[in-house]
């Protein structure tokens, strides 16, 4: 496994449409490893291809006793309201109000190419729909409503 570089807001690489993943070998394996190394020494809850510069439909979650990988994922419902704050590690030390669905359910492949489905609720749903939009080429500072200062930890 080897830590990724995060591409950070201002690369283009961040702004464009994602590719759905085609083939699900080592190769896509090994990228997922990668992702959830790189996730962890930063700290992160999600982390989306594109911010290690790879332009395919592709997201990991860590849930805290699992992560999850999404390969080509849908967002096939949502419900609720929840206003939260939010931050990506794609845009340090900028943090900001968003409104995400409270529940949604996410269909996806694992990296052995089986689909599932998932009901993900609160900070699990708000992170996928955050996730989801990088496939877009979307980042959440686009919806937030109200910047917010932190304290560095
Ligand atoms: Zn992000």
């Amino acid at each position: 496994m080897a830590i990724r570089n995060i591409v950070k807001d201002g690369d283009p690489v961040l702004t464009k449409r994602c590719r759905p993943v085609e083939q699900f070998d080592d190769r896509l394996g090994q990228l997922i490893d990668d992702m959830i190394e790189t996730l962890k020494k930063a700290k992160g809850v999600g982390l989306a291809a594109p911010q290690v510069g790879i332009l395919r439909r592709l997201f990991i979650i860590d849930m805290g006793d699992r992560v999850i990988e999404a390969i080509n994922p849908e967002i096939v419902k949502a419900s609720g309201k929840q206003r939260d704050v939010e931050g990506c590690l794609s845009c340090p030390n900028r943090w900001g109000y968003v409104t995400r669905p409270k529940h949604c359910v996410l269909r996806a492949y694992n990296r052995k190419g089986e689909q599932y489905e998932l009901k993900l609720s609160d900070i699990d749903a708000r992170c996928a729909c955050h996730e989801y939009d990088h496939l877009e080429g979307q980042l959440f500072l686009r919806l937030v409503d109200e910047f917010v200062t932190m304290e560095e930890a």
